[in-house]
């Protein structure tokens, strides 16, 4: 039978059926090197992914000599030596009270592990009716049908809104920029969201709730907002009053990125479970994990003695070998003291290029993870009519003078503001801050 060939330009199904991106063949550092040696400053480590930029030779070492010891062994009978020192390293000393870890292969099942631990939790203690659970309307927490249920990107979501969970309900984000009122401080403002918060548990009934999932630093849709002070505690102290669980997204804010190993150390909080991944293979291997507070693992130990979830790929050992001499390098090297420097460093040369721009509203982040918002106009913060595309040309103005940036917002995400992230990598050095800055500035002037 003769079948009609569609010629194609690619076999690789790419992001869009449009344009076909050019081959990244190599990198070192903080440069990704193009097919033809054009060099692009990656100023984003993709999406906050690669935390000491590419090729570190550490890494392709340990890499490599796991590789040559054991590459697969199912957990179903074992454990392994990468995975044991891993967990050691994230959870040995319970900070906050996180026991234990469980590693699977990137961000979206580490939500879903997280979501499905939470309510085994209560299944183990006898709480069987706590199947909801709260997150917010500006948030991200996967792609996979729970981890989308969760999130609250309208946008992301619409097209498999059949197919999502009714489980999750939202409550208003922490966004100063946009979300407080005018004239109300941070105290107010944080009171005002956990009434809120409050208002969602008593409608759904406090006993039913299981968990709160949030990020610590909300990413990709709203473009790196730290929470105002006081918030995380304020939402610890709701979930205690009615018995329910703290799970912390991290995926893009953690391991090292805001300048500590987990971004909720500056929150004076811990949560019950944790959700991790890019920077902690840093991409050089998928690899996401699960912390597990000593309580939650109590009551599985005590209860029916197993998680009730698995995947093929759990802890496997070359992901977690990588993933281990990735903190081996941030210790060696000091790297979260480069992190806090540099990423002020970033927030100055930022406030410095953008600060009385007409159309940039708000500079803002933590540590190496920053972001610029849009804006139509400064004083109303309007933004910009998603029609303009504004975002997508920042991102093709920067990426034709070599810089690889994040953009977010506006008619990427379908939530409003356009933004640009920054994320660059954490050896990154204050003469390619400055390369970044400029670079941006050009993009963003010529995009307007
Ligand atoms: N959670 C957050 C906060 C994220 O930013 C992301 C990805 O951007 C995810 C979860 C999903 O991670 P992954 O893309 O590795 O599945």
């Amino acid at each position: 039978m003769n079948v009609a060939v569609t010629p194609r330009r690619s076999r690789v199904l790419q992001r869009s059926s449009v344009t076909l991106p050019p081959k990244a063949v190599g990198g070192h550092g903080v440069w990704l090197v193009e097919e033809g040696g054009r060099e692009v400053l990656d100023a984003s480590g993709g999406a906050a992914v690669s935390c000491l930029g590419h090729q570190h030779p550490a890494i392709i070492e340990a890499i490599k000599a796991q590789a040559d010891k054991l590459c697969y062994a199912h957990t179903g009978f074992f454990t392994n030596e990468p995975a044991e020192a891993l967990a050691e390293k994230l959870v040995g000393h319970e900070p906050g009270g996180l026991a234990q870890a469980y590693f699977v292969a990137g961000g979206s099942e580490a939500v879903e592990a997280s979501i499905k631990l939470a309510r085994q939790y209560f299944l183990e203690i006898g709480q069987p009716q706590r199947t909801r659970f709260i997150a917010r309307t500006q948030s991200y927490h996967g792609n996979t049908l729970g981890a989308l249920s969760a999130g609250g990107n309208a946008a992301r979501k619409a097209p498999y809104a059949p197919l999502l969970s009714p489980a999750f309900s939202h409550v208003s984000p922490a966004f100063a920029y946009h979300g407080a009122e005018p004239g109300e401080s941070e105290e107010a403002h944080v009171a005002r969201l956990a009434a809120e918060l409050e208002a969602e548990f008593q409608r759904l009934g406090p006993q039913n709730v299981a968990a709160f999932m949030a990020e610590t630093v909300v990413g990709a849709t709203a473009g790196c907002v730290p929470p105002p002070a006081g918030y995380f505690k304020a939402m610890r102290a709701v979930c205690d009053r009615h018995g329910a669980l703290l799970i912390l997204d991290e995926v893009m804010s953690g391991m090292g990125r805001t300048g500590t190993l987990h971004a909720w150390e500056q929150e004076g909080i811990s949560p019950d479970i944790q959700a991790i991944a890019k920077g902690l293979g840093g991409g050089y291997q998928p690899i996401g994990a699960v912390l597990v507070a000593g309580r939650v693992v109590d009551a599985i130990e005590q209860g029916s003695g197993a998680f009730q979830h698995g995947h093929t790929y759990l802890a496997h050992p070359i992901p977690c070998a990588a993933a281990l001499a990735v903190q081996h390098v941030i210790e060696r090297e000091g790297l979260l003291e480069n992190v806090k420097a540099m990423g002020e460093l970033l927030q100055q040369r930022l406030a410095a290029r953008f600060g009385n721009h007409a159309h940039v509203g708000d500079i803002r982040g933590r540590g190496l993870f920053r972001a610029i918002e849009l804006v139509e106009d400064r004083a109303s913060r309007t933004p910009f009519d998603p029609a303009r595309k504004l975002n997508a040309r920042i991102k093709k103005e920067a990426f034709a003078r070599g810089l690889a940036c994040y953009p977010g917002g506006g008619t990427l995400d379908g939530v409003a503001g356009d933004h640009v992230l920054l994320a660059p990598p954490y050896i990154v050095s204050a003469e390619e801050v400055g390369l970044i800055v400029d670079r941006l500035g050009e993009a963003v002037d010529a995009a307007l």
